[in-house]
């Protein structure tokens, strides 16, 4: 049986007609950029998070990209993140100007370790970018700790995480913005790309506003020079459809989770760990082992499909090498794209199928 990393096609099944229904309706009032649907998205995922304030934009990038800018950050700063992610997350950095600081991850959660942060804060140091990676919370306390004591501004890339808790309050609510990404097979995704930022603070939130939209609040004036990034109505509408279920997707994915972690117990292998205080969203299962390429290629022999998130660390990557890092200076970033493999989870996944990548690992790693 074919198994796939994620399966949209099971899940538009569940909700086809009512998704067709809004696409229709959608070219039927010719309104595609800026209208009510993207209104009534922002107010939704802002109340669903208990925030005031969201701002549609092109895609999880943008979310990040703007949420910088929007926050000052430019030429010369620099901005501490994580290795360990997809490239986006620093990328945004570097539109800016600013530069990305590299700190090691905690091995058990794959997320930046903050006892790491506080010695790599310069003069120039303009905010920390943790990243809920594969939809686990980061710790925040420590960071938050560590951008009040030195006056940090925090953007959380929740891209990944969306609908994710930390000590009981979700994740993108405690930075100075939270990033999302809409990326099809994003555990919140639409049909396209996009992106939201969400914040607390009115001012960041016109300013994002008028980035998106060519630096322009009213018509054809121009403040400054902004950028193309609204997320449109098509997307919207799509979205506000699936995060009326988003709760039940995650609890799914949590489900199957639970599932994998009894079927996979007692093998030699790491699996996924859910930290005290932290509601995991699993946008990733994902196991580590040093057996990692035999499990993907029997994987691949059954036609199941898995993932390596990340396979080389961002301060390895050619783009990055102006940086100056070099092998061995994030030791466990490194480790981890070694042993990482991210295997199938959506909502949609059954029992059965889990079994069958279990007695698949299982024959491999088994004894
Ligand atoms: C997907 C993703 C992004 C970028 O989102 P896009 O919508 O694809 O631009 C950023 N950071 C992380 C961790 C992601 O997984």
């Amino acid at each position: 049986m074919r198994i796939p990393i994620v399966d949209l096609g099971a899940q538009f099944k569940a909700i086809e007609n009512e998704i067709k229904e809004k696409i229709n309706e959608i070219i039927g009032s010719t309104r595609f950029i800026l209208g009510p649907n993207l209104d009534a998205l922002e107010k939704e995922v802002a109340s669903y998070h208990g925030i005031p304030y969201g701002v549609g934009l092109a895609s999880g990038t943008d979310a990040l990209h703007l949420s910088l800018r929007a926050l000052g950050v430019g030429t010369g700063d620099e901005v501490i993140t994580t290795p360990f992610t997809f490239i986006a997350t620093a990328e945004a950095i570097s539109y800016t100007g600013a530069k990305p600081i590299f700190v090691d991850i905690d091995p058990l959660t794959f997320n930046i370790d903050p006892s790491w942060v506080e010695e790599r804060i310069t003069e120039k140091t303009k905010a920390i970018l943790p990243v809920h990676l594969f939809g686990h919370p980061a710790d925040m306390d420590s960071i938050l700790s560590l951008a009040k004591n030195y006056k940090l501004k925090v953007i959380e890339d929740s891209a990944q995480a969306f609908g994710a808790e930390y000590k009981g309050k979700k994740v993108g609510t405690f930075g100075d913005t939270g990033c999302f990404s809409f990326y099809p097979s994003k555990n919140l995704g639409c049909y396209g790309d996009g992106g939201m930022l969400i914040t607390n603070n009115e001012e960041i939130s016109e300013r994002a506003k008028s980035l998106r939209n060519h630096g322009s609040m009213k018509l054809y004036y121009h403040s400054e020079i902004g950028f193309n990034s609204r997320l449109d109505e098509i997307q919207a509408g799509i979205l506000r459809i699936k995060l009326k279920r988003i709760d039940e997707y995650n609890r799914k994915r949590r489900d199957k989770a639970l599932i994998y972690r009894e079927r996979l117990k007692g093998l030699p292998l790491i699996l996924p760990e859910e930290t005290p205080e932290r509601y995991h969203v699993y946008n990733q299962y994902t196991i580590r082992t040093k057996k990692r390429d035999l499990i993907r290629n029997a994987l691949k022999d059954k036609s199941i499909a898995s993932v390596i998130y990340y396979p080389l660390p961002l301060h390895l990557q050619e783009v990055y090498a102006g940086l100056g890092y070099k092998e061995g200076d994030f030791p466990e970033s490194e480790e981890a794209s070694k042993e990482v493999l991210s295997l199938p989870i959506y909502p949609e996944l059954t029992e059965e199928q889990i079994e069958e990548v279990c007695e698949v690992i299982r024959k491999t790693v088994g004894k």
